[in-house]
């Protein structure tokens, strides 16, 4: 039984789950109640003092909710974690939970979209101002610093183009000048990265990604001390009330079962593919943060385990109807938004701009977002041959 907490199958399998508590059932019970009765007045009020940590009311604790809790903290070696409705949700609780008017935040520039809304945006509104910085280069979170700084944001690898921030450096920035750090985990899950071991703060996921990994629920996460818990606890986790629904939180569980095999299987078809399309004509240019090819591969060894299943691509096109031909010919890509599940999805750039008027846009007209899931990589590789030829035949 020695150093069973730090076993990864024992996690998944057997953490949390006092299965003497329901009947030995194997699966554990969706513990669909709002609340939980007691026996005596005295119960009650032992309760309520305990709320984050004992069955009281659904919003603040749920049994079924607690089992993914113990999981996702011990996955990120974290001494607690909080289970939230979505991915920005978590995110937000964790940021706001630690922000006042007049406080400032250096962020990385072009974190996933609604964070980016929730830093430019609806912080200004409340009196929080925002820095962000190419996070490549930690002196520029360093320069970006101010007396008010609070908080130093990072999103590593980041949405679409995936650039990395050193994620042990910027820890070592934050302690010397006493500020929080947040970083958004979800492109790794906690198998392939631990910012936690890095000396990184607070850790967020969108859970409805990898650890849900079947495009069923929607859900978040994050991790961090205990007392840093019982404080987004105690603020926004509460007051805003963004929690995981009990059946939500039974999926979650259910996905994180079979994590370590996703991950092992995109692992081994990801590079794949890419270096398929990194040596394809019509391929202007490959995001990937596991490609040798990649300026910060050497970072990417050193703090992710192994590759993971999201890249982007430019294409060599002149008008945006060859990225939307191309698009159109993939039949075993879902062209959708979201990623981490069992079927291959692309986005591409391109729908976010109408197509009048789209050259010079933010991120490039011609660029498309990958992600890989758990198909055979041959009729993956036969698919993208197929499109890439209809498109530009050779
Ligand atoms: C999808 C995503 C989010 C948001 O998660 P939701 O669960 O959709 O709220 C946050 N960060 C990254 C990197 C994402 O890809």
């Amino acid at each position: 039984m020695d150093d069973l907490s730090a076993d990864l199958s024992y996690i998944i399998n057997h953490l949390g789950e006092d299965r003497s508590q329901f009947l030995n059932a194997a699966a554990p019970p969706i513990y669909q109640s709002v609340m939980f009765a007691f026996q005596t007045v005295a119960e009650m009020r032992h309760t309520i003092q305990h709320e984050s940590e004992l069955p009281f009311y659904t919003r603040g604790h749920n049994p079924t909710t607690d089992i993914l809790r113990q999981k996702m903290a011990a996955l990120e070696k974290a001494e607690d974690a909080l289970i939230f409705s979505s991915g920005v949700a978590a995110i937000s609780a964790a940021l706001l939970a630690n922000l006042k008017a007049g406080d400032h935040v250096v962020a990385v520039q072009k974190p996933y979209s609604w964070t980016n809304r929730l830093l430019t945006e609806w912080m200004p509104r409340f009196g929080i101002s925002v820095t962000q910085v190419d996070g490549q280069d930690i002196a520029q979170y360093e320069a970006a610093i101010r007396p008010n700084t609070r908080i130093l944001y990072a999103e590593s690898p980041n949405s679409w183009t995936f650039e990395q921030q050193d994620l042990r450096a910027l820890a070592q920035l934050a302690k010397k000048h006493q500020l929080l750090t947040v970083v958004d985990n979800s492109y790794a899950t906690p198998l392939l990265q631990n910012p936690i071991e890095m000396g990184i703060d607070i850790v967020c996921h969108s859970a409805t990604k990898y650890i849900a990994g079947h495009s069923d629920a929607v859900a978040g996460v994050a991790c961090g001390t205990k007392a840093m818990m019982q404080q987004i606890f105690n603020a926004e986790y509460m007051t805003m009330g963004g929690v995981a629904s009990p059946f939500n939180s039974w999926l979650l569980l259910r996905g994180l079962r079979t994590l370590p095999l996703r991950m092992e299987r995109v692992a081994k078809t990801t590079p794949e593919i890419v270096r398929f399309l990194e040596a394809h004509p019509a391929v202007a240019e490959v995001y990937y943060p596991y490609s040798p090819n990649n300026p910060q591969y050497e970072l990417a060894k050193s703090q992710m385990k192994q590759p993971a299943g999201q890249f982007s691509i430019r294409l060599k096109a002149d008008q945006m109807e060859q990225v939307e031909a191309f698009c159109n010919h993939l039949k075993r890509f879902l062209l959708a938004v979201s990623w981490g599940s069992y079927e291959s999805l692309i986005f591409p750039a391109c729908v976010l701009y109408d197509s009048e008027n789209y050259q010079g846009s933010v991120l490039p007209w011609d660029m498309i977002r990958f992600y890989i899931g758990l198909e055979e990589p041959e009729s993956l590789l036969d698919d993208l041959r197929q499109a890439l030829d209809a498109v530009w035949p050779q």
